[in-house]
């Protein structure tokens, strides 16, 4: 996930080369109250003399909607289950 994460800029003072990794992004499960990982923290560095802005952001997995306790895969199945109905009252 942190691939590349050196040539990308930071989105609050465009500088590149100053990314790095700051930990998880941790939060509730879709089922039960069990605390999963929910994406990674990015620190823009301004350690040292690095030229950071000091300021984080969030990178969520492809699975996480934000905002959200549900994941992808189950809305893409309650979306696809409501379609299929649909076309079965459509048929009659
Ligand atoms: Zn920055």
């Amino acid at each position: 996930m942190l691939l590349g994460l050196k040539l990308t800029c930071c989105p609050h003072c465009r500088r590149t080369g100053v990314l790095i990794g700051h930990g998880f992004l941790r939060g509730y499960a879709e089922q039960g109250s069990e605390v999963v990982v929910r994406g990674r923290r990015v620190f823009c560095s301004n350690r040292g003399r690095r030229p950071g802005c000091g300021r984080t952001f969030s990178i969520l997995l492809s699975t996480v909607l934000y905002g959200f306790v549900v994941r992808t895969l189950t809305l893409f199945r309650f979306a696809n289950a409501i379609r299929a109905a649909s076309l079965d009252a459509r048929r009659g």
